[in-house]
């Protein structure tokens, strides 16, 4: 059993297995204290106790959304994750014959440097793009280039829509490019589906091109390429592994590794990553706007797609691009964006899939009074997905915080004893 950055990894990834058979979060019952951070972190009830004494375990992989919340907020790093290619990674960097392909997400440049010692929420994509270099990559084509993709194909849509609402493309449109919130609605508002954009996420869409498109730029056989989604995010190995992810003839994703492996990867190579020089991903996929930046944030879609809207239904330059009253750290967030010649665009943006659920009910009893509905399964967004760096500020509080409660309840038992 291999340890990352305090948290264990117990097999490599296994292919062919339906990967919603998958426990892509496990609890190690060892380390379990018994304290219930995990279960207040869930927003599924995946997460229960197993035994008297109160031991967690993730009880069925279907009701588990794979967001990670309950890892990163365990207080004594009990939980860990069952899936890595890291290892496989390892050996096809090694191999000639294959082309490896590293699709770095927004969130992974403003994760990885907490790894490395520089403060919370540092940008170190310059040094990412080398990193990877180092590492032997062959291409850096950068997922930001498909977040501005995604924000076209994305608003174009919101835009028929709200002009035209039809049965199969209803209003509100939901946002698609987290998996944990698809799985969420595929499996608890099933009915809700058609109000889910037909986009596929940013990954799911750099994974065909660099196959397609990709592999025709630089005149690469498909089958030799080896594409890496590099996420700040549990579930995306989840969603990398989905058997109809493969328009290219192949499987979009080959593999799917976390910002935390990331830097276990760069630190197992022995690379000095503070004294890198700042570099720049591949041209052929890996231009990109601010736009595409924003994507990490809660409200960040959201604001994105929404700049794209104003102009297309206004017909006019928006003076101010920043729209950051959608911008939300916790909770629900809703706005009208006032649009010259349309009328009022409403949205609402929630973290956390148990807000999540609140939007969901209100659109299922049509009561939505939203157009556009933005949802991450992470609070704040993927800057504080299941796979960044298990920030040591927030474990302490969340320790403090758990120690105080194990505190309070033998108090209480005393007292009723
Ligand atoms: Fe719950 Fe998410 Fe943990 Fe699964 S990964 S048990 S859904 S918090
Ligand atoms: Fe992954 Fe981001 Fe969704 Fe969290 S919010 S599960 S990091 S895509």
């Amino acid at each position: 059993m291999r340890k990352i950055e305090n948290v264990m990894y117990q097999m490599n990834a296994s292919r062919g297995v339906d990967p919603d058979n998958i426990y892509f979060v496990q609890v190690d019952p060892t380390k379990c204290e018994a304290c219930g951070e995990c279960e207040k972190h869930c927003g599924t009830g995946a997460i229960q106790a197993i035994n008297e004494e109160g031991i967690r375990q993730v009880v069925n992989p279907a009701a588990c959304m794979n967001c990670g919340q309950c890892l990163i907020n365990c207080p004594y790093d009990a939980i860990y994750e069952g899936v890595s290619f890291v290892d496989e990674i390892f050996e096809k960097l090694k191999n000639p014959d294959t082309v490896v392909v590293s699709m770095p997400a927004p969130a992974v440049r403003y994760g990885l440097g907490e790894c490395f010692g520089y403060p919370t929420g540092a940008y170190v994509g310059g040094k990412m793009h080398a990193a990877l270099r180092k590492l032997g990559f062959d291409f850096i084509w950068d997922n930001e280039w498909t977040a501005d993709v995604t924000i076209m194909e994305e608003g174009t849509e919101l835009i028929q829509r709200v002009k035209k609402p039809s049965k199969d493309k209803p209003l509100p449109q939901f946002t698609s490019c987290c998996p944990a919130w698809i799985k969420f609605a595929e499996t608890f508002y099933p009915d809700l589906l058609p109000h889910i954009s037909t986009c596929k996420s940013p990954i799911a869409m750099l994974g065909p091109l660099s196959k397609t498109y990709g592999a025709h730029e630089t005149n690469i056989p498909a089958q030799k390429i080896y594409t890496v989604s590099i996420m700040p995010c549990i579930a995306k190995k989840y969603e990398g592994m989905r058997p109809e992810m493969a328009d290219s003839g192949f499987q979009d994703i080959d593999a799917t590794i976390t910002t935390r492996e990331l830097g276990y990867m760069i630190k197992e190579a022995g690379i000095n990553f503070k004294s890198l020089p700042d570099q720049e991903p591949d041209p052929a996929l890996g231009m990109s706007t601010g736009a595409a930046t924003i994507f990490s944030n809660s409200g960040g879609v959201m604001e994105a797609a929404l700049r794209l809207a104003y102009e297309v239904l206004s017909g006019k330059k928006l003076e101010n691009p920043d729209i950051k009253v959608v911008r939300t750290h916790e909770g629900i967030g809703t706005a009208g964006i006032k649009v010259p010649n349309f009328g009022t665009v409403k949205v609402a943006v929630a973290s956390g899939l148990s807000n999540a659920a609140k939007l969901c009910d209100e659109v299922r009893a049509g009561k939505s009074p939203h157009h556009f509905i933005e949802i991450m399964a992470c609070r704040g967004g993927c800057v504080n997905g299941g796979g960044q760096p298990l920030d040591p500020d927030v474990r302490t509080a969340s320790l403090f915080r758990s120690i105080v409660a194990r505190v309070n309840r033998k108090y209480r038992m005393r007292k009723v004893a």
